[in-house]
């Protein structure tokens, strides 16, 4: 590894719409395993993927992130996609942070399996994994497998511990009136139900 890089810090992207222990305890891990000085979690204000889907605003993701990590020293929400213009794409994104960051921190970007699995589709992903490191963490229901060559050397899959939520799932639930309870911070799911989020 180049001498230089002295410092390991992590980027996670997503909607969050809830974000949910699926992503805490991914984020928690990956910083454990790898020893991040922090984790920034990064909610996406239009991603490129979900263009035509309903989304929450993203002042309602941005606040339940930020009540989600509040207990977690390490953890920190960013807004730079939410006040960008334009899609959300991860290489503006970790761009900036290695600029803020400087030439001797190495950026960690973290995503799940499903995510990963997606990343040719991205914008510029040769230049994204020219800039950062990838971590593919492991999703229950989504394979780790078939990762396309060319990108193998800049990627670092990782197990970590199954939790089968996705933020999807919770919406759903909440719609039906079905409990939500214990697969996300407390403080998120009053949130949800004080705003009156995900009920049609
Ligand atoms: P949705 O169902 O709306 O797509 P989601 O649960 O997949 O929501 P996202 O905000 O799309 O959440 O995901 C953000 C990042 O977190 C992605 O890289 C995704 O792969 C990862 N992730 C989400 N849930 C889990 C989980 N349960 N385990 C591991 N990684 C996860
Ligand atoms: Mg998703």
């Amino acid at each position: 590894m180049d001498k230089r890089l002295v410092e390991k810090k992590g980027i996670m992207g997503g909607t969050f719409d809830p974000i949910h222990y699926g992503h805490l305890v991914t984020a928690e891990e990956v910083r454990d395993y790898f020893g991040l000085k922090e984790v920034v979690f990064v909610p996406s204000a239009r991603p490129p993927h979900k263009i035509g889907q309903k989304i929450t605003d993203p002042e309602h993701r941005y606040l339940m992130a930020v009540l989600a990590t509040a207990t977690n020293p390490y953890f920190s929400v960013s807004r730079v996609e939410i006040e960008r213009s334009g899609p959300s794409y991860s290489i503006d994104t970790v761009s900036l942070f290695k600029e803020k960051w400087g030439e001797e921190v190495e950026v960690f970007f973290i995503t799940g399996a499903d995510a990963f699995a997606q990343i040719s589709s991205w914008n510029n992903p040769d230049k994204l994994l020219e800039l950062c490191t990838f971590v593919a963490a492991s999703r229950p229901g989504y394979r780790l497998t078939n990762l396309d060559e060319k990108y193998q050397a800049r990627i670092k899959p990782i197990e970590v511990s199954a939790l089968a939520i996705s933020s999807s799932e919770i919406r759903r639930r909440v719609k039906r009136w079905e409990s939500i309870k214990y697969l996300l911070p407390e403080s998120v799911e009053y949130y949800i139900y004080k705003n009156r989020l995900y009920q049609e």
